[in-house]
């Protein structure tokens, strides 16, 4: 990400993907520690994105993280609002985007990391939240392939398919709505039915008391109960 980041500010090619064979300082939302064992994929994409186009990057990558896999693994992982992607309620990847300005020029960087040959089990800081395409086929992939199918995926949504198709798409493959959820913003605590998502890309969610809610992705935690 550091290092895309730095060649989005020199101005480099859209689409320059910067991956990487080891991390040492993976990095998931609200710098929470993002473990990259060895096999596992971790690679970021630069864009220069229009700003209506900025809160539907984390739509785009998560349905094309998930259109590439189904095509080329043959399992179908659904997305855990706002970020994850996720098999059987295991977390197989996440997605983050980080965007800024350079002389005035808005730039994106799409970061997408996905257990791919990992034995998770030999992970025990990870092992009962997370999955991995070895752990769940038995078999072991490319990495290069990995990446590369997810680039053209990504491609193709960004460059071809507008703001609210995206929307839908992503929202179909939610796994998050019509479950029992909690949220916990700053010192707050919202706990409810998640009812569905905005185009926006916020959550809302119906407390028990039969109050709507809207939660951005910004700085929350959730948790599904049910
Ligand atoms: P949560 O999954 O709790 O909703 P989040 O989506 O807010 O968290 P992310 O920023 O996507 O968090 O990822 C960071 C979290 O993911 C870490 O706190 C850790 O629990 C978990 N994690 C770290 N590395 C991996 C990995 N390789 N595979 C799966 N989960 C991981």
């Amino acid at each position: 990400m550091d290092i895309a980041r730095q060649m989005a500010k020199g101005g480099c090619t859209e689409g320059t993907n910067v991956v990487a064979a080891r991390q040492h300082a993976g990095r998931g939302r609200l710098s929470r520690v993002w473990l990259s064992p060895e096999g596992s994929v971790s690679m970021s994409v630069v864009l220069f994105p229009e700003l209506n186009r900025l809160s539907h990057l984390v739509m785009i990558a998560g349905v094309a993280v998930v259109e590439a896999l189904e095509s080329f693994t043959g399992v179908s992982p659904a997305l855990k609002w706002p970020n994850d992607i996720i098999i059987r309620g295991l977390k197989l990847g996440g997605i983050l985007v980080e965007s800024g300005t350079v002389s005035e020029r808005r730039y994106a960087v799409i970061g997408i990391g996905l257990n791919v040959n990992v034995t998770i089990g030999d992970y025990p800081e990870i092992a009962g939240i997370a999955t991995s395409l070895f752990d769940i086929t038995g078999k072991n992939f490319r990495e290069t392939e990995v990446s590369r199918s997810i680039v053209r995926s990504l491609e193709h949504y960004y460059r071809g398919i507008d703001n609210s198709e995206i929307f839908q798409r992503w929202r179909s493959r939610l796994d998050t709505i019509d479950r029992r959820v909690t949220v916990e913003t700053g010192g707050n605590h919202i706990e409810g039915i998640a009812r569905d998502v905005n185009p926006d890309g916020s959550l809302i969610i119906r407390s028990d008391d039969g109050i709507d809610h809207q939660v951005f992705a910004g700085d929350i935690w959730l948790r599904s109960l049910a």
